[in-house]
């Protein structure tokens, strides 16, 4: 069986002491191992990305950027490539993969523009023949850690800006999906990167523990859940790293008396089970404001829901695929059950799917639970499944307590027709993600990526131009050339 494992200095490197199971989750066969990095394996890789740093660091952004043109095109020769291996070890669709590789590309078309931005600013004349400016320079070694749910575009939303600002990088990707991560970083061998700038070990808990106590290591990047997210977070800023941590997630929408309701059902129905809910932008409550919008919504829906197909990866027909693992699974049936046993109306219920062909695959049919409330555990946890909450309010106002009253704050959406109302809420609601009459209000790569409360522990968000602020320092530089002849006499005033 084959055992995917690091790479390291531009090399394969299958030290493998301790190997975990990578699933089908389509089947629940086991079908891969994947290697867990030792303390000594990861510490090799940062050894290797600290040796690749001084050249790297002192190589021309314009030499940078044209690695990351050559690695656009190579993610999109082998598209296909990347789309199956994310399918078999996630089970998202080969649409949906395919999405979410053209996201991580965007990412990297962003880091393209490197030259422009690391221009930096310039003041000329701050003082008589004084000029003064300012630079972003590279922080040295920084580190990713990555979710299973992305196993793409999350790597891609760090590592193309982290180097291309003149970083060497060490990626710990999620132990569940191994293979995508590691294929996309030996496409970026084949685009011409020097051994060492890009270096990733696969691993546990023992792996990132290394990241976080090095001090060659300047800085770690994370996304994931939150009690990880939060470890992650205290840790690394405790050992002195700059850190950014992005965790969970519940997002809500609002579904407003004036909106038009099939196409607000249209809307919720990808974002509330596309890719099987396994997302953090995914929309998981749908809080109707009035009864009669209630009504309409859950009617709407539940016939909608009768057409989705679930199954298997590789066809294209299916809406979306099975969870991550089978604890996953049974996770997500003992929230539903939670939701029905406190109270709540289970309109829809994908606890029983069986998919022909797939009967030990890690499914469970789309779900519509109604008249949910504040108190239950299925309400307030993240469900990270292919379920759809409806509360019932009476007033907007009510409804954005509701989402400003959660712990999280990732994204939400508003559905409404009324220009004054969806104003309002994109100028007070608590969360980092607005869309208005847009479900998965997820940034482009140009702007940036980052939720409010306890879904981001950190100042800067992922990506964009607060990507360009994480991987760098500022450095202030303040030049005089006095005029040929000219001395001046010591002051002891401050400088002004
Ligand atoms: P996870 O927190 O279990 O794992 C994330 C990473 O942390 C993995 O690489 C894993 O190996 C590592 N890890 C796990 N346990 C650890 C421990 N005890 N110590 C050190 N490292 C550990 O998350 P997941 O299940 O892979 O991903 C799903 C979660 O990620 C969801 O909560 C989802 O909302 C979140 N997510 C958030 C965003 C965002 O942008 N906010 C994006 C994608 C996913």
């Amino acid at each position: 069986m084959e055992t995917i494992g690091h790479l390291i200095n531009g090399k394969q490197n299958l030290e493998a002491k301790r190997t975990q199971d990578v699933f089908d989750p389509s089947t629940g066969k086991v079908t891969k191992q994947v290697a867990l990095a030792s303390k000594i394996t990861t510490e090799e890789a940062i050894s290797a990305a600290q040796a690749a740093y001084p050249a790297w660091r002192n190589t021309p952004p314009i030499k940078r950027a044209r690695i990351m043109f050559r690695f656009k095109e190579l993610l999109e020769q082998n598209a296909e490539t990347i789309g199956r291996l994310i399918g078999e070890e996630h089970g998202k669709i080969s649409h949906d993969a395919a999405g979410e590789l053209q996201r991580g590309i965007e990412n990297v078309e962003y880091a393209c523009g490197a030259p422009e931005l690391l221009k930096g600013e310039h003041s000329k004349n701050v003082g008589p023949n004084i000029d003064s400016w300012s630079e972003f320079q590279p922080l040295g070694v920084v580190a990713g850690i990555t979710p299973f749910n992305f196993p793409a575009m999350v790597p891609m939303w760090m590592f193309p800006l982290a180097i291309v600002c003149g970083n060497c990088f060490v990626l710990k990707p999620s132990e569940r999906d191994p293979s995508a991560p590691l294929y996309i970083a030996q496409l970026l061998k084949e685009a011409g990167l020097p051994d060492g700038v890009m270096n990733v070990v696969n691993g546990d808990k023992e792996a990132v523990d290394v990241l976080l106590s090095d001090d060659r290591v300047k800085a770690v990047s994370f996304v994931g859940s939150t009690p990880i997210a939060e470890y992650i977070y205290s840790t690394a800023s405790a050992n002195g790293k700059r850190c950014q941590a992005l965790g969970g997630a519940k997002n809500h929408a609002i579904v407003m008396p004036d909106a038009d309701i099939d196409n607000a059902v249209n809307q919720l129905l990808g974002a509330a089970f596309g890719s099987c809910g396994e997302r953090c932008m995914a929309l998981s409550v749908a809080v109707a404001v009035g009864d009669e919008a209630g009504d309409a919504l859950v009617e709407k829906m539940s016939q909608a829901m009768q057409n989705l197909n679930v199954g298997n990866h590789a066809n294209s027909d299916n809406d979306f695929g099975p969870l991550i693992t089978k604890g996953q699974q049974q996770k997500v049936i003992g929230f539903i059950d939670s939701a029905e046993q406190q109270g709540a109306t289970v309109v829809v219920d994908g606890r029983d799917l069986k998919v022909k062909g797939y009967e030990n695959g890690y499914f469970v049919g789309a779900t519509l639970i109604d008249n949910v409330t504040e108190d239950m555990t299925s309400y307030q946890a993240e469900i990270f499944g292919p379920v759809l909450q409806v509360v019932r309010v009476k007033t907007m106002q009510e409804a954005m307590k509701l989402i400003d009253d959660h712990e999280y704050g990732n994204g939400t959406c508003i559905f409404t027709r009324d220009g004054e109302a969806a104003r309002y809420f994109s100028d007070n609601i608590q969360v980092g993600m607005v869309g208005i009459n847009v479900p998965l209000p997820v940034p482009v790569a140009y702007h940036s990526f980052g939720g409010w409360k306890r879904s981001l522990f950190g100042d800067l968000h992922a990506y964009g131009p607060d990507g360009v602020r994480f991987y760098t320092k500022r450095k202030t530089i303040t030049q005089r050339w006095p005029s040929s002849g000219v001395r001046e006499g010591a002051s002891f005033a401050f400088p002004s």
